[in-house]
This record gives C-alpha cells, structure tokens and sequence, in this order.
C-alpha cells in the first residue's frame, strides 16, 4: 500500500532514530479499500528536525507542528506527535505541547477510525478499536465525548460528515453528545464549518447527513433559515412530500458538482415563508423562487462562499421555476439570456431532479421542450442581447442622437424588436426604427 515516496520518508526518518507513521484518513482509506488521496505523517521529531531532514519543505503549521515536505511531486504534511490545547477561538488550539508518545498523540485525534496508524512494514497500530468500529460501520468518539465535543465542537460536523461520506452510522453515545452539545457549534468559524458542510454535500447520499444535521439540531446553529421546511405539508396534489422530502430528494437525484448541490439544497428554501391556501386549500407559493435565491444569497455570504459561485447558485435557483417560462421564442431566448448560455447544462440538471423529487406522475415535457428549444436558438445564432445588436452607441452618435440614458432605452427596444424578428437585425432597418421611436 504504502508507495516508494511515503516509504523514502518514513524511512529517512527511523534512519536518523525518530518514529514515524502514516496516520488518520490514509490508514482508514487503506484498510476500506478506498484511493488513499493523500499521506498525513505523524512523528516523535521536532519539526525543526524535519527541516533539517528533508530538502524542500514548507512550514505550513510550524508552530502547531505541521511542517509540508515536497517529494516525488507529492506533498506530505508530517506532524510532530502533540496534544492540544483548548480551541478557544474555534479555529486553532491555543497551545500545542510535543510528546514522545504516540499513544498520547493519537488520543487527541477525533474519531476511532482516524486513529490508526502504520509503520514502515505496514503493521497497523491501533490503540482505540479503530478497526472494530470500522468493520462495524461506526463513527465513534475517542475517549469522552462530551469532553472531546467541548475542546473541538468542530468535531460534531465531522462525525456527521464522516458518516455521509463513508455511509455509516453514528455510534449512540457520540450521537446523544451531538444533541446535548450542539449549541457550541456557533463558537466555530464558519471557514471550518463550510468546508465539512461541502463534503457532507458533495457525498453519494447528502440527505443522509442533511437529516443528521438537522435531527440533532446543529442545523440550528449553521442554516436556521432551513428549519420550517422540516414536515412543512405543501397542500398540493403535484406534490406527494413535504417541502424538506422534497428538497432531500432532489439533492439525492443530481449529480456532485458543488453548485448543483448547493442550488438543489437551498432551492426551495422560501417555500413556506411564501405559503398561501387558496379557496380549495390547494396550497401555492407564488415568488417562492425569487425570494429563496435572494434568501440562498444572505446564507451563502454569511457561510463564506465566494462571489461567483453565489451568483451561479442564485441564478439557477431564481429560474428554477419551469412554469414561469413562456415558451415564445421571445420568452427561451430571455430565458437563455437570464441564465447565461454557459449555466443552461447546470439549469436542465437542476430542472430534471426537481421534477424527479416530485409525484410519480410529473413527467420532463417542458424541460425537454425547453432544452430542445434552446439549442435551436443558440445552433442558429439568433441574437439574444444588446451585444448582438448590429447597431451600438457609435451608430447612434452617427444619428446625431445626445449622449445619453436615451441610449440604453433605444437599444432596449431594437432588441425587443430582434428577439421576435431576428431577420431584422440589420443596420438599415435598426436604423430606421430607431429613427421612428426619436421623432
Ligand atoms: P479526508 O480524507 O477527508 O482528508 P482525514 O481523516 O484525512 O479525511 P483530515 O481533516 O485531513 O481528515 O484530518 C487528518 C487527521 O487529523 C484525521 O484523520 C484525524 O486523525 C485528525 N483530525 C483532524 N481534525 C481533527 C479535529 N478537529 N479533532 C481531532 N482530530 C482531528
Ligand atoms: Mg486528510
């Protein structure tokens, strides 16, 4: 298992009369079966030592103990055996101390399963039954976990995280301790919060860490905008689940990519807020699109998302709403321009796993219509916005038109004229309308 570059290592190491072993997510990975993406060393050597050792290496986290050392092309980051100090900030412990121990060391680690570790001859060292758990399918704290959930609460995320990524399940004890401590996730920063939040959604079967979250209440504390989707009945026969069924169906249907998850999960989030009955009791949710992208804009900011990948959920969440599209060709080609040419792949998705998460009976007619119309429009270069007009501001000023607000206005209207007769996007006849609307 352990290739010629990790071996080169630890063995430079034990060669100069230090431990060292390929510890956490690798020797889990390895004995799972699973692609090892990358080696954590753990290490009785200072890292002073470890600079000295080896040619090029980083500091990544000195003071924690962290040195990053560059081999073969690869990066490895080997850590000095420490314990921590408390996490008073939520972020870094406030002090490390380093230990000759590697008992010690692997005692402060998370999770059972994440605390084993393998030496040069590949023996696995395993103090806390991390293989039992792992056979057993568990997530299991090391030692109390009320005590561990207190030093680190960042590590109630990760049990849940771990649990959706390796599907398995959450042992009773650490599970209650979730409950009873989940307040102190609000002391965490949020940049440690939205990278396991990512990797619960980018697993096989999101839902499943989603329903964790929110059935032991950290959810709460991370997205409390979700909460009154939970059981909330839509009163509407194309629906045969509640908003949160719904929603985790959806989120199960489309595939991993980062955007789509994230539009998937937050797609309806407005839904009840945007709740009426009417006379029949059939139940609607007039605007619940624009309000939820408007909404899955506070949220994603405040979670730390970067600016792009906002826009780019928020636009797919504010067109999601098939039944507002008007299938003119007026109507798909200010669809296309709205979602931009680029998105309209991700759009379909999103469209698709919608309906799926719906009744048995919802079929793809309209999306397939859509998509079908779409390609027409953008296979025979139609002009969709300002930038295929073939006039500008030049030919405008040529007109003897003022410099002006005026501009926007007329060029607005030849492109309300091109996008139902695209045959008219030609300087004589633009012109000539144009010329129209100034007298
Ligand atoms: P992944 O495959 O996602 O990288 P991993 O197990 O390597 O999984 P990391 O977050 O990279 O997870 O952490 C490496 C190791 O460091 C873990 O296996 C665990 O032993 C330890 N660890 C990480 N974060 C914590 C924490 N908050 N508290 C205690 N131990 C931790
Ligand atoms: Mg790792």
């Amino acid at each position: 298992m352990l290739n010629k570059s990790i071996k080169y290592i630890l063995k430079n190491i034990n060669n100069h009369g230090y431990e060292a072993y390929v510890v956490g997510g690798a020797v889990r990975n390895y004995l799972l079966g699973k692609d090892i993406a990358d080696f954590d060393v753990t290490t009785n050597a200072l890292p002073d030592y470890i600079e000295k050792l080896f040619e090029k290496t980083i500091p990544t986290g000195k003071k924690f103990g962290t040195i990053t050392v560059l081999h073969d092309n690869n990066s490895y980051e080997i850590t000095t055996f420490r314990s921590d100090g408390v996490y008073s900030d939520g972020r870094r412990p406030d002090s490390v101390s380093f230990l000759n121990e590697l008992k010690e060391d692997l005692k402060r680690r998370d999770f059972t399963i994440n605390a084993m570790c393998m030496d040069y001859d590949e023996n696995i060292i395993d103090y806390f039954g991390g293989k039992e758990d792992l056979k057993n399918n568990i997530i299991k704290c090391i030692g109390n976990p009320d005590e561990r959930f207190n030093e680190d609460a960042l590590r109630m995320i990760r049990a849940v995280r771990f649990m959706t990524q390796l599907r398995f399940t959450i042992d009773e004890e650490t599970r209650l301790s979730i409950i009873k401590n989940s307040h102190f996730i609000k002391a965490i920063s949020i940049e440690r919060i939205h990278d396991e939040l990512n990797k619960i959604l980018l697993s096989e079967k999101p839902s499943r860490g989603i329903r964790m979250l929110v059935n032991t209440g950290l959810i709460d504390y991370i997205i409390p905008e979700y909460l009154s989707s939970v059981g909330f009945n839509q009163h509407n026969p194309y629906h045969d689940k509640n908003v949160f069924e719904h929603v985790m169906e959806v989120l199960d249907n489309i595939e991993p990519k980062l955007n789509l998850r994230l539009a998937a999960f937050f797609h309806d989030i407005s839904k009840p807020e945007c709740f009426t009955q009417d006379e029949n009791g059939r139940g609607h949710f007039y605007g619940h699109h624009i309000k939820s992208a408007t909404v899955t804009k506070e949220i994603m900011r405040r979670l730390k998302y970067s600016n792009d990948l906002i826009e780019d959920v928020s636009i797919l969440i504010r067109y999601h709403y098939l039944k507002e599209i008007d299938m003119k060709d007026k109507g798909v080609k200010r669809f296309i321009n709205n979602v931009g040419i680029d998105r309209l792949d991700d759009m379909f998705a999103l469209n698709i796993a919608d309906i799926k998460g719906k009744s048995s009976t919802a079929n793809f007619d309209k999306v397939e219509a859509l998509r079908k119309k779409c390609n027409e429009i953008i296979n025979n270069k139609e002009p969709l916005n300002r930038k295929d007009l073939d006039i500008d501001g030049n030919d405008l000023e040529n007109l003897g038109i003022k410099k002006g607000k005026l501009y926007g206005e007329l060029l607005d209207k030849a492109l309300e004229l091109v996008l139902e007769f695209p045959e008219k996007n030609n300087k004589e006849e633009l012109t000539e309308y144009i010329m129209t609307l100034i007298k």
